[in-house]
């Protein structure tokens, strides 16, 4: 099964997954846990160039085309390959990310960011996707107290981007309601780790 974690900045995605992982792990699964954009090296390589913060006069169409095409890599090397094998793929971030923040928050329109997406994946949508839901402001309190977190050109964008990106996924969530499932994320990891473990699991069952 091909999972995805989704929200906004500083929702906790990359730590809840890693416990689900763990988690899983050591209830017998196999599983693949992987990353957007990056996974992989040609989509780490391009990572580098879209998130650079000294890049500030990337255009908005080469950006999506950028993740669309770290995506394509990142799916046939490492996430359909590992589907094959039967394993469970976890995917920090994927199509709905490009969605909310290209397609909705930049302004390229979401359909159009889909179209490109959907000569990216093919059929391969995720079989569930969770949706980390917190408030932007909150997010962004999160990232700012995390001295570790390396700064990224996104970091450029103000509250009010932020807050379109967290409506976008409100809309995607309307859009794709068998598909995407919301877990609060306004509360200790931990908790938010068993409350996304849980959903995980009755999915499989
Ligand atoms: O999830 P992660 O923190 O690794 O994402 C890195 C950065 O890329 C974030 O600032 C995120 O907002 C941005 N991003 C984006 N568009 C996407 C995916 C991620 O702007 N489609
Ligand atoms: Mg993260």
């Amino acid at each position: 099964y091909f999972i995805t974690f989704e929200g906004g900045e500083g929702a906790g995605k990359t730590s809840v997954l890693k416990a689900v992982e763990q988690r899983l792990l050591e209830n017998g699964h196999e599983v693949v846990a992987t990353r957007e954009p990056g996974g992989i090296e040609i989509a780490e390589n391009i990572r580098q160039i879209i998130l650079d913060p000294s890049h500030t006069e990337m255009d908005g169409k080469t950006e999506a085309l950028l993740y669309a095409a770290a995506r394509r890599q990142h799916l046939v090397e490492k996430v359909l390959p590992a589907l094959q094998e039967g394993k469970i793929v976890l995917c920090d971030r994927f199509i709905d990310s490009s969605l909310a923040y290209q397609g909705y928050a930049r302004g390229l329109g979401m359909e159009e960011v889909f179209q490109i997406n959907k000569f990216a994946i093919s059929k391969c949508m995720p079989d569930l996707t969770l949706f980390f839901d917190i408030q932007p402001e909150t997010g962004l309190k999160r990232i700012a107290a995390n001295k570790q977190r390396e700064k990224n050109r996104l970091d450029l964008e103000n509250v009010k981007f932020h807050e379109k990106v967290y409506e976008a996924y409100q809309l995607l969530l309307d859009k794709f309601p068998g598909r995407i499932h919301s877990i609060n994320a306004d509360q200790p990891i931990d908790m938010v780790a068993n409350a996304a473990y849980e959903k995980i699991v009755s999915f499989l069952h």
